[in-house]
């Protein structure tokens, strides 16, 4: 049976100090909310990391880097490798947000670059794909899944037992209130199990955690992680403030024994 992850992406926010206060009131929380059941997860930008990482060090809340560089390492100034985020001993790395996709113009193949860096080092990607709104509209949601699954899951082959966490994320929905119906989000995911089913095998398809991500707050969240294909949530916005990001996670442990 798969557990539920909760998957906190900060994006561009909060500084040091509001890091390192978040982080220790979440310590606080943690040993209550975190089971085998319930993973918790926060990404903060990339120098406080460490910080987070020192307050949370006996506690069950892992890190997550929000995105890595395909380069080995060198003349890249502004990038970050695959082998220094091993180095801080990161359980996961966010690869392929629409952020990205959208204002920095990553591709399939860079994302396939990437989530092969992340995967050398022993970092699980949180793999992130979904289609825009005018796809959805023109009914190409399926093929948008298929060729970010295929692109970007390219010579990694899963069935060696390789971790990785997908996370649907339909692009019309991140950061603009506009959720997903759970039908909606159940549909889309129900296919990507599928198509790893058909890619892979049935075993691969079943271990794989698929979370969705789109405007997930407190009050959507029950339904969202009631559906039987959605494992859990990659929420921006609504995990920057402790009081809500709890009650999600509690929200998540209450799902989890009902499933
Ligand atoms: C995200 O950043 O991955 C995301 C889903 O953002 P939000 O929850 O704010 O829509």
């Amino acid at each position: 049976m798969r557990h539920l992850l909760i998957a906190g992406n900060w994006k561009m926010n909060k500084d040091v100090y509001e890091t390192q206060h978040f982080a220790k009131a979440l310590k606080d929380y943690a040993d209550k909310y975190a089971t085998p059941k319930v993973e918790i997860v926060i990404a903060p930008v990339y120098p406080f990391l460490s910080s987070a990482q020192q307050i949370l060090k006996d506690s069950p809340v892992r890190l997550a880097a929000q995105d890595v560089s395909a380069h080995e390492d060198g003349a890249f100034t502004g990038e970050v490798s695959a082998t220094m985020l091993a180095s801080l001993h990161l359980p996961y790395c966010i690869v392929g947000h629409s952020e990205r996709r959208q204002y920095h113009q990553e591709t399939d193949d860079l994302v396939n670059a990437k989530l092969i860096k992340l995967l050398k080092v022993g970092i699980n990607p949180i793999f992130c794909l979904g289609e825009r709104l005018e796809q959805r509209e023109a009914n190409e949601t399926y093929q948008v899944l298929d060729t970010q699954l295929k692109g970007g899951l390219e010579d990694i082959n899963l069935v060696t037992g390789v971790e990785i966490v997908i996370a649907y994320e339909p692009v019309w929905a991140i950061g603009t209130g506009k959720v997903a119906t759970p039908q909606q989000a159940q549909e889309a995911q129900a296919y990507i199990r599928n198509w790893l089913e058909q890619n892979y095998s049935t075993k691969v398809a079943e271990r794989l955690l698929i979370l969705y991500g789109g405007s997930v707050k407190p009050d959507n969240i029950t339904e969202l992680l009631s559906q039987p294909d959605i494992d859990g949530a990659l929420i921006g916005g609504a995990s920057l403030k402790i009081e809500h990001y709890t009650a999600m996670l509690e929200t998540a442990g209450q799902v989890r024994k009902d499933k």
